[in-house]
């Protein structure tokens, strides 16, 4: 569903990414884990294209985007419905209400009827385990479930592909619970899933493979049992010794 094919990113002198190669398959869950600095942000950033990467091809689906070429309006549009994305910071509206918020881009994006994008956001939050939360402004809810509240927003616009860059690293740990248990439903319905993580749980329970960066660079990547309980590089010993 995903390939990557020599996707490099440099800011000035620094190459941020290093020509990664990566195939995602459809219903796959990945996990990317790796040191700070690694490449990991800007990597989910450079595939849905909130940042250009200087060379290489993006294939999501059947739009494929060469980064030696000016990128055109219909390329963009379609790589953005198909790929879904959850960032760190919620980033919710806060003048809006919780239903709001998951409606509005699915009249904007999708061109759905309000009546239309209310429904299709009141069944996610149920999925969330939200629904009472339906008329509630963002502020009155908890980290965890503006969290969980984002991750309907993106759903609703049907993406393919759902990215998620430390999803859980701003919330308590309890809190992060609950939107872990929404990613490993999530997964389990069949949700082709790219999630930058230092939960080292979610990376060797739930998703079907693990990848390490370090430096821009793909140190190791393989079923996720294996690479968590039997990594082969000595990077990889040195970072799963470092978190653990
Ligand atoms: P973390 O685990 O801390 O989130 P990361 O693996 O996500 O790290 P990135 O955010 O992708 O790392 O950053 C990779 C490198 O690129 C870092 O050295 C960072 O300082 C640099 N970088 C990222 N964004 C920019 C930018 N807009 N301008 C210049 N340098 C940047
Ligand atoms: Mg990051």
């Amino acid at each position: 569903l995903i390939r990557l094919n020599g996707l490099s990113k440099h800011y000035g002198r620094l190459t941020v990414l290093d020509g990664i190669d990566l195939e995602v398959k459809a219903g796959e869950v990945l996990a990317i884990i790796g040191p700070s600095g690694s490449g990991k942000s800007t990597l989910l950033r450079c595939i849905n294209y909130l940042e250009p990467p200087d060379g290489g091809t993006i294939t999501v689906d059947d739009i494929v985007i060469d980064a030696g070429n000016p990128i055109g309006r219909a390329a963009l549009s379609g790589l953005r419905r198909r790929v879904g994305m959850v960032f760190q910071s919620f980033n919710l509206f806060p003048h809006m209400s919780v239903l709001r918020n998951i409606s509005l881009p699915q009249e904007r994006v999708l061109g759905r009827s309000r009546k239309e994008a209310d429904a299709r956001s009141m069944q996610l939050l149920s999925r969330v385990g939200l629904a009472d939360k339906a008329e509630q402004f963002p502020i009155r809810c908890s980290g965890g479930q503006q969290q969980r509240i984002a991750i309907a927003r993106a759903l609703a616009l049907d993406p393919e592909v759902m990215l998620f860059d430390e999803p859980t690293s701003a919330l308590d740990p309890e809190l992060g619970l609950e939107v872990l248990a929404v990613m490993r439903e999530l997964a389990k319905s069949g949700m082709t899933m790219i999630v930058v993580t230092h939960e080292m749980g979610f990376a060797e329970n739930v998703s079907d493979t693990v990848m390490i960066m370090a430096d821009g660079n793909i140190v190791e990547k393989g079923p996720s049992k294996e690479i968590m309980r039997n990594p082969q590089h000595e990077r990889t010993k040195r970072f799963l010794r470092a978190v653990h």
